[in-house]
C-alpha cells in the first residue's frame, strides 16, 4: 500500500477537564503497568487516496466505532511499546523511537495497512511524553510507556485490506516492572501451542499474536510457572522466544547466544541494543539456533551458567528454571546471574542519561 508523503502537524486541542493535580499525585505514585493513564492522546486518520490526515493531540477518551469496524472482526491491528524517561538534568528523553516506528511500518507491511512516516510517528510520540511529562512516575525506575496503535476502521464485513485507518498513541505512567527488582522467572516450555509458524505473522507486532499466546500463558500460569517459551512450529526443538521477550544464553566461556531474527520471532529493540553493549564489551555474540534439549543438557553440566529474557517492559529479566512435561532444569544458582546484571545496568545506564549515549539511542523530548 503506498504512503502518502504529505505529514500533517499535529493539531493541539485544549484540554476541558484534565485530572486535578491532587488526583495525577495521587496516581503516579503507585501506577502499575499498564492501567495508570496519562491525560491525553493522539489520533490521526488514514484514508484510502488521500493519505494521512486529521492529526490531533486532545484529550484522552473513548472511540465511537460502528459494529461493522473491520478491526473488530478481522482484527487488522498493529502495536508498538516504547518508554520516555526522566533524566538525571530533569528533562525527558525517548528511547529509540526510530527503532520502534521501522518496526511499526514493517508490522503495517505484514498486515496490508499503510504505513506512517517514521517522523510523524517519532512526532507523535516526543508531543505526548512532553504535554504529559507531570504523569511521570514519582516512584523509583518508573516511565512514561507509549502505546503507538492502528487499527482497520473501515465499517465493512468483506475480507480484505480497509480502506480506512486510524493511528492513534496514549500513555501509562508505569512504575517499576517488578516491585522488588527483577526476580529469576521460571518458564514453562509450551508442548501443544506454536506462536508462530513460516510464514506467518510471528515477526510483526499485531495484536492477533498475543491473543493466541493467552491459552499457553494462562496454562503456564496455573501450573505455577511465569512465562511460557515457546519453540519453532516445525520441529518443535528450537527455541524462539516468550510471549513478550527475546530470550540469551551465557556461557561459562563467556559467550552469548541467541536465536537468529527469523520471520517467526519478534525483533526486539532490547535484543538489539543487548548485543551491540555485550560487543562493546569485548564478548561474542553467536545469533544461531539453540535447540532445548542442548539448554537442557548446557544447564546440567554447567556450561551454561545464566540465561535471560529482554524486552521494553521489564528490561532483562533473569530465567532461574524451566520445566516441561518430561524435565526441569535449573539455571545457574537460580537467581540473577553476573553478566545478565552487568548487561542491564549497562543499558538502564543509557537508557537514563547516567552513561553516555554513544550510539544515538536517546531522543529528547
Ligand atoms: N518478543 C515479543 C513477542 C514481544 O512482544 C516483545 C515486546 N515488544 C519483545 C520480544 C521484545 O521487544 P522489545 O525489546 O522491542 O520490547
Amino acid at each position: 500500500m503506498m504512503t502518502d508523503a504529505a505529514m500533517p502537524e499535529l493539531l493541539r486541542i485544549p484540554h476541558p477537564n484534565p485530572v486535578s493535580e491532587a488526583e495525577r499525585v495521587a496516581r503516579i505514585a503507585d501506577p502499575g503497568f499498564g492501567k495508570t493513564f496519562t491525560d491525553h492522546m493522539v489520533t490521526i486518520r488514514y484514508t484510502e487516496g488521500q493519505g494521512w490526515h486529521d492529526a490531533t493531540l486532545g484529550p484522552r477518551g473513548p472511540l465511537t466505532l460502528d459494529p461493522a469496524t473491520a478491526v473488530l472482526h478481522y482484527a487488522q491491528e498493529i502495536f508498538e511499546g516504547l518508554k520516555g524517561y526522566r533524566l538525571g538534568d530533569g528533562s525527558m528523553a525517548m528511547f529509540r523511537p526510530d527503532a520502534n516506528a521501522r518496526r511499526f511500518n514493517a508490522s503495517a507491511r505484514r498486515m496490508a495497512m499503510p504505513e506512517l512516516p517514521e517522523a510523524l510517528f517519532i512526532e507523535s510520540c516526543r508531543a505526548l511524553v512532553d504535554i504529559d511529562r507531570d504523569w511521570f512516575p514519582s516512584a523509583e525506575g518508573g516511565s512514561l510507556y507509549l502505546r503507538p496503535f492502528m487499527i482497520a476502521t473501515e465499517a465493512f464485513l468483506g475480507v480484505r485490506p480497509a480502506n480506512e485507518y486510524l493511528f492513534m498513541v496514549i500513555a501509562a505512567s508505569t512504575g517499576n516492572y517488578f516491585k522488588s527488582g527483577a526476580p529469576a522467572v521460571s518458564l514453562w516450555v509450551s508442548e501443544h501451542y506454536n506462536r508462530a509458524g513460516p510464514g506467518g505473522t510471528g515477526a510483526a507486532k499485531c495484536g492477533g499474536n498475543y491473543a493466541a499466546s493467552l491459552v499457553p500463558i494462562a496454562e503456564a500460569m496455573q501450573a505455577g510457572h511465569d512465562q511460557v517459551i515457546f519453540l519453532d512450529a516445525k520441529e518443535h526443538r528450537w527455541i524462539e522466544e516468550l510471549g513478550g521477550m527475546n530470550v540469551f544464553f551465557v556461557f561459562d566461556d563467556g559467550t552469548i547466544q541467541t536465536p537468529p531474527l527469523s520471520d517467526t520471532i519478534l525483533h526486539g529493540v532490547t535484543r538489539d541494543c543487548l548485543i551491540a553493549l555485550a560487543r562493546e564489551e569485548g564478548l561474542t555474540v553467536r545469533e544461531e539456533p539453540y535447540a532445548i534439549d542442548q539448554w537442557r543438557d548446557d544447564a546440567r553440566s554447567g556450561r551454561l551458567v545464566e540465561s535471560f529474557a529482554c524486552g521494553t517492559a521489564a528490561v532483562v529479566t533473569p530465567i532461574g528454571k524451566v520445566s516441561a512435561p518430561e524435565f526441569s532444569f535449573v539455571i545457574g544458582s537460580g537467581g540473577p546471574g553476573q553478566m545478565t546484571q552487568k548487561l542491564k545496568s549497562r543499558l538502564i545506564d543509557i537508557q537514563r542519561g547516567v552513561a553516555p549515549d554513544t550510539h544515538g539511542w536517546v531522543f529528547p523530548v
